[in-house]
């Protein structure tokens, strides 16, 4: 498929007037135009099936979040220093999604300035600097967050006082392996940075390894990790930014299918379905003494029409059940790739509605096969179905659709990849 006129002049006067950072996906550009539920459509009115966007996990355009910010919109806008119930009746409403001992909010605009004030959170009340990160973690894009952001590559340095770890690999590592590595090599770290006269600050994990390679079990081998930082006086931040929300199906958060004790959690992405809003749920006694003194106020965070977007997310995943079709339907999925049974297919793994199709040139090497993966996240876009790629090799398919993808939309997502596998 080739650009026609007016897709080759946006792309001139996009890059004239946006510059160099800005990429875009595929060979083919898409030009979107508008989206409901599980489907985009672009600009000639062809409709694909969004398989990628864990932003409007509600799918697109939900008529409840729409209906909120409208309604709010159309009221009143005002930062955080004036009373307002909105905020007051999102935090409890969020709050109460978590384990008893996290029962504090702070709202942001982003899940990079969420990382941003946890990192400052956690060097306040530790006393240390160091951070544990894995190898491929992205965290954020401002400058304190992408110190320990690896997978940005040689764009940024990481920090001096920050220690990487390999992502715990399923496909690689025996179940048993699994459930003492990931502790182990936290460990290392926390006495590397020691013996460098660096006191740990905090861990900080994707509780589902997004950018690692989706890394979902088995369940629990996150603890030992955990116990290991809290042993060394630091914190546990779960980075909940892509897991949360009940995308996992198996638990609202990611940290609970692990069953570990976050001092705080981040959240973004799908908070707001596309409104712009993020934030960390704290154990109270951790900004005790920091919040008094550090002055932090964030313009936009917490406004009312985020409130109000943040409260109609929170009831639709409930009144519409949507971790429980996550689970149902992620399931369904897993099982209908597994089915393939094709050469090329290494791995299946993930849970709920994020999912890691592992492609490899030889499934006994278990060799990643990058240029593989392009051509069938290619060949799916010209079959009218949305995901990308991830993972250390460029090699996992990352197929992370709406909560209320159903189970006719994974058959489509199927049948689709057997037959880009088929012609290859
Ligand atoms: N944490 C994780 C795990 C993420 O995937 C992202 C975004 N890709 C962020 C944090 C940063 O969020 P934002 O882009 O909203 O700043």
């Amino acid at each position: 498929e080739r650009l026609d006129e007016t897709e080759r002049a946006l792309i001139a006067r996009r890059e004239k007037v946006l510059g160099p950072a800005y990429r875009l996906f595929y060979e083919k550009p898409l030009h979107l135009v508008r989206g409901e539920g599980v489907f985009l459509y672009d600009a000639a009115g062809e409709k694909y099936l969004d398989a990628y966007n864990n932003v409007a996990s509600l799918g697109h355009c939900h008529p409840r979040v729409v209906e909120a910010i409208t309604r709010q919109t159309a009221v009143l806008n005002t930062h955080t220093r004036y009373l307002h119930e909105g905020i007051i009746d999102y935090a409890e409403t969020l709050t109460a999604t978590f384990p008893e001992a996290l029962s504090q909010a702070m709202f942001t605009c982003t899940g990079s300035e969420a990382n941003d004030l946890a990192v400052r959170i956690a060097r306040h009340v530790t006393g240390g600097t160091g951070i544990i990160a894995t190898e491929l973690a992205y965290h954020g894009l401002t400058s304190a967050v992408a110190e320990f952001s690896p997978s940005l590559g040689e764009s940024v340095t990481l920090g001096p006082h920050v220690r990487t770890v390999p992502a715990p690999d399923s496909y690689r590592h025996s179940p048993d392996e699994m459930m003492e590595k990931f502790g182990r090599d936290v460990a290392a770290a926390i006495a590397d940075l020691k013996r460098h006269g660096i006191k740990p600050a905090m861990l900080i994990t994707d509780t589902i390894f997004s950018s690692d390679g989706i890394f979902a079990g088995p369940k629990g081998f996150l603890k030992p990790a955990v116990d290991a930082i809290h042993a060394a006086g630091g914190l546990f931040v779960a980075d909940e930014v892509q897991p949360g929300f009940g995308r996992t199906g198996e638990a609202k958060w990611g940290f609970e299918r692990h069953d570990v004790a976050p001092d705080m959690v981040t959240i973004g992405k799908p908070m707001g379905n596309g409104y712009p809003m993020a934030g960390i749920v704290l154990r109270p006694e951790v900004i005790a003494d920091f919040g008094p003194r550090a002055r932090y106020f964030n313009t936009f965070g917490g406004n009312p029409i985020a409130a109000a977007a943040g409260k109609a997310v929170l009831d639709t995943i409930r009144i519409e059940g949507l971790q429980q079709n996550a689970l149902d339907v992620g399931q369904y999925l897993m099982d209908g790739l597994r089915s393939l049974s094709h050469a090329s297919i290494g791995d299946v793994r993930g849970s709920g509605l994020f999912i890691g199709v592992e492609i490899v040139a030889d499934p006994a090497a278990k060799s990643p096969d990058a240029a593989l993966t392009t051509r069938i996240v290619n060949g799916l876009r010209e079959r009218r179905i949305l995901i990308s790629a991830s993972g250390p090799n460029a090699n996992v398919l990352k197929i992370r659709p709406p909560l209320v993808f159903s189970r006719e939309n994974a058959d489509t997502l199927v049948d689709a990849l057997g037959d880009v596998l088929k012609g290859l």
